[in-house]
């Protein structure tokens, strides 16, 4: 980086920026959500090309280039995890107060993990490849956070 000017003697703030922000869902997006919030059901999609299953559903195969939007498979509401971090700092962004777990979880049919939170568990217990299930808020915010969060399968 060139530096035209001496800084030593500056110093470096760090702040803080929450920006409100939209985003058009799309079609698939729409029908992911929608189907969450009504029927309380986590919907993938399956190209049937080389049946890879991907959720959150889009509508082309990565691999394939092929149109998927109207291959809609429902994958129940149980998988395992696959990795995890605990977060321990707070933002006005994340879901939940510091500490929590974000998850990454393989739904049972799909080749392709979500993000999402795991409560119900000390940390020290957590194990990879152990079996969750998702639990829905109820109430609705019309996102990913119709289900409120994973837990252990008892
Ligand atoms: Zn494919």
């Amino acid at each position: 980086m060139r530096q035209d000017f001496d800084t030593s003697d500056c110093y470096t703030i760090d702040g803080k920026l929450a920006l409100p922000y939209s985003y058009f869902a799309g079609r698939v997006g729409s029908k992911f959500i929608t189907t969450l919030r009504d029927e309380k059901k986590i919907m993938g999609v399956r190209c049937e090309t080389c049946g890879k299953v991907f959720v959150p559903p889009r509508q082309t195969c990565e691999k394939c280039m092929e149109d998927i939007r109207d291959k809609w498979v429902d994958l129940g509401n149980s998988g395992e995890l696959v990795n995890y971090t605990v977060v321990r700092y707070n933002d006005g962004h994340l879901p939940r107060k510091a500490p929590f777990v974000l998850a990454m979880i393989k739904l049972d049919g799909a080749d392709t993990p979500i993000v999402h939170i795991l409560e119900g568990i000390g940390f020290e217990k957590i194990e990879i490849g152990m079996k969750v299930k998702a639990v829905f808020a109820e109430e609705t915010t019309n996102t990913i956070l119709d289900i409120d969060h994973f837990e252990p399968v008892q």
